[in-house]
């Protein structure tokens, strides 16, 4: 099911859509586009969208926030009485989320459900949630999600994808989710067989602009390379912020404390990241990555070797973020290519 959606009428369908859902979409805050819930399409600003490609802050933080109670317990005469919070289960929809996030959704889905445990308060979330999502027509020099197996107008895990063609979208369910939903909206009108066509040459212009990288031989080589002294070269600059993991997509690495009160207190869990010293420092005080080579290694290992070996996925989905926020310019895919001439002279 194909239909056309005309820019002017991006309103109406988001203020429809608030009726029946919680409708989390793109807005503009300063200079940086952040998706947030919305009350009215009012609040949304695709203006920037289309240049600056993507939010700063990737989507995962509606699934996994920055920081979310777990439980909360209170000392009570007759003993400890736990509290877990309200479930939410609500039926949300995220509009125009990006072929690499929606990647990263899928990614985490593994990671959190399915295996050995089901976190619920990851699964909650994810449940009811329908995704809309907006085809990248420009790529950022920054961007590789072809080079991990993705597209710029990639649809898998979607349920609604939209394609911007001048002065209006396609509009095409890719899931029976999508295809229900869309057929609520009874005012849109059919696609062409004109418009079809045209996305298609923007899917096919918006691939040729990525430049790819071989990134399957690096899954391979560095196994190898883990006592390479290669890694010492990825660290000169880095000033071990970690901003490369909080706007990672993928990275979900997270630590659990407790914020004791008067008579209790709350067990939070907050995102964590593998750049940080006291990530893995032990009680003992040994800790087994006591520098910028053995956390940066990690960072590039996990993503790109332990991901492929117990998922069968490389954790990363190309989406750039790393490169544009990291305060020192450094750019994973250089050193995806050193790892490459290090591999290839190794093998
Ligand atoms: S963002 Fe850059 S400087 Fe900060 S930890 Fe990552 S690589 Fe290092
Ligand atoms: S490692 Fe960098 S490019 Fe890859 S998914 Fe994470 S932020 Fe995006």
């Amino acid at each position: 099911m194909a239909k056309i959606l005309p820019k002017n009428e991006v309103a109406k369908l988001l203020d429809e859509l608030i009726k029946d859902y919680t409708v989390i979409a793109p807005t503009r805050e300063k200079d940086f586009i952040l998706l947030k819930e919305i009350s009215s399409s009012s609040e949304v600003d695709l203006s920037l969208y289309n240049v600056r490609i993507n939010s700063k802050i990737p989507p995962k933080e509606i699934i996994l926030p920055q920081t979310e109670v777990l439980y909360s317990y209170v000392n009570t005469e007759s003993g400890i009485q736990l509290m877990t919070p309200p479930v939410d289960d609500r039926n949300k929809i995220i509009f125009g989320i990006r072929a690499c996030d929606v990647k990263s959704f899928l990614l985490m889905d593994k990671f959190f459900s399915g295996r050995e445990f089901d976190d619920k308060y990851f699964t909650q979330k994810r449940k009811n949630m329908i995704l809309i999502g907006m085809a990248c027509n420009d790529p950022l020099s920054t961007c590789f999600c072809s080079s991990v197996g993705g597209h710029p107008h990639a649809k898998d895990g979607l349920d609604i994808q939209l394609v911007d063609i001048d002065d209006k979208y396609l509009v095409e369910a890719v899931s029976d989710k999508g295809t229900k939903l869309l057929g609520k909206v009874s005012w849109l009108k059919d696609a062409g067989s004109g418009d079809l066509d045209k996305a298609k040459e923007l899917a096919k212009k918006a691939e040729d602009a990525m430049k790819k990288l071989p990134i399957d031989k690096i899954t391979i080589t560095t196994d190898d390379l883990f006592n390479d002294p290669v890694w010492v070269q990825f660290v000169d600059k880095c000033v071990g912020c970690s901003v490369c993991t909080f706007v990672c997509p993928t990275c979900h690495c997270f630590d659990v404390v407790d914020e004791p009160t008067a008579n209790g207190g709350k067990r939070i869990r907050i995102w964590d990241s593998c750049q940080l010293p006291l990530f893995t420092l032990h009680g003992s005080g040994h800790n087994p990555r006591p520098a910028g080579k053995e956390r940066m290694r990690q960072r590039i290992m996990h993503k790109f070797n332990y991901y492929p070996h117990t998922l069968n996925e490389i954790g990363c989905v190309g989406c750039g973020r790393c490169v544009i926020s990291c305060p020192v310019n450094q750019d994973i895919r250089e050193a995806l290519k050193k790892l490459m001439e290090v591999g290839g002279e190794k093998a």
